[in-house]
């Protein structure tokens, strides 16, 4: 999908992370003016090195919990992409406050510099674990449950507060709900690893990966391209009824975890034969887990025009090709 979008001014927050630095990287090539903010608590210096010297690429060095590095940052800016937060439900489970702290605190102070500088449209990485506990599928925007971790309580508190500066200071806001993104420049280790890229990293050693569970659970896994589709058209959408509402961003398709590891298998092997014998395990069903995922897409076909063009599969092969060429 071509999305005509050049001449602004957007900075990315999270810019040398996984989403932000492939957003980064679109918007340059698009010809726009970007700012990356970030203070690599998970991002990489190089998923960005190659970007460093482009004449419209800034990188602040900064943290969303200061608000003053906020407002350096989004300085002139029309749009932001707010990527930045502490992921994993894991992480947040082990250590709440800081994940309250970064996912809340650095969300707010992102809301009033945004409001403070004139920010056209505010738009932010909500997640699907806002369903929490909600059994109905698929999930659709306006049905969600009670939280089952401190992570999903931030993301959702996010929503609460877009919502809020949208109503009170005519702040315009979208949240994009990511359901399980995965893609290139996706950290493959580290204790809080998505399941995708810690998979990859793992059959391409030739160890075992270790399903949580009996790998019946399944998900709406959502290739990068699509996440990068939504959020250009989210600076794009006009019209009152599209903003200040949250969608979901997924490709609305769920495979359980033995379907993951059995395409993982497949499309590794045309890489190296072996990979096909290496042995898959299985553990405990991990805290604050949700059985099933799977997006109603609906809402953002009709009010963005969001067309995902990558299903799990075709997404995949993308995804292993480039982590057999760059790990
Ligand atoms: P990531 O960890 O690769 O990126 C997050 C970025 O934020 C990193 O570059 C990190 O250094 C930066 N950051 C963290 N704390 C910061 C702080 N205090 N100040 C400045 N920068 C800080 O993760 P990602 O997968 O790219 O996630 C991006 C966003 O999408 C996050 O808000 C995440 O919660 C959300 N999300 C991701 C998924 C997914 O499946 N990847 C699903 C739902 C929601």
């Amino acid at each position: 999908m071509d999305i005509q979008l050049s001449g602004k001014k957007i900075l990315v927050t999270g810019g040398a992370g996984f989403i932000g630095s492939n957003l980064c990287e679109i918007l340059l090539k698009k010809e726009n003016e970007v700012v990356c903010l970030d203070n690599f608590a998970t991002g990489k210096k190089e998923n960005i090195a190659h970007l460093l010297e482009h004449t419209n690429f800034t990188l602040v060095e900064g943290d969303i919990r200061s608000l003053a590095d906020c407002k350096k940052a989004v300085e002139g800016a029309n749009y932001v992409l707010h990527q930045a937060a502490l992921g994993s439900v894991p992480r947040s489970i082990k250590d709440p406050v800081t994940s309250n702290d970064v996912n809340v605190g650095g969300f707010l102070n992102m809301l009033v510099a945004s409001r403070d500088e004139g920010v056209k449209r505010f738009i932010y990485a909500a997640s699907s674990s806002t369903y929490g506990d909600s059994e109905s599928l698929p999930k659709v925007e306006d049905k969600i449950g009670k939280p089952l971790s401190p992570y999903a309580i931030t993301k959702y508190v996010n929503e609460l507060y877009a919502d809020v500066f949208s109503k009170t200071y005519g702040l315009e806001t979208i949240g994009l709900r990511y359901f399980n993104v995965f893609g290139r420049k996706q950290d493959p280790n580290g204790a809080y690893a998505a399941v995708i890229p810690k998979f990859v990293g793992q059959f391409m050693k030739g160890d075992s990966p270790v399903i949580n569970g009996d790998g019946e659970y399944s998900r709406d896994f959502t290739y990068i391209d699509n996440v990068i589709q939504a959020n250009l058209l989210s600076i794009v959408a006009e019209g009152e009824e599209a903003v200040n509402t949250v969608y979901n961003v997924a490709y609305g398709e769920r495979n359980t975890l033995n379907d993951l590891v059995g395409y993982l298998k497949e499309f590794l092997s045309e890489f190296d034969a072996n990979i096909k014998n290496v042995e898959v395990l299985h553990g405990p069903n991990r805290l604050g887990d949700i059985p099933h995922s799977l997006a109603s897409v609906d809402k953002a076909k009709e009010l963005l025009n969001y067309n995902p063009e990558y299903s799990l599969q075709k997404g995949l092969k993308e995804a292993v090709k480039w982590y057999w060429e760059n790990l």
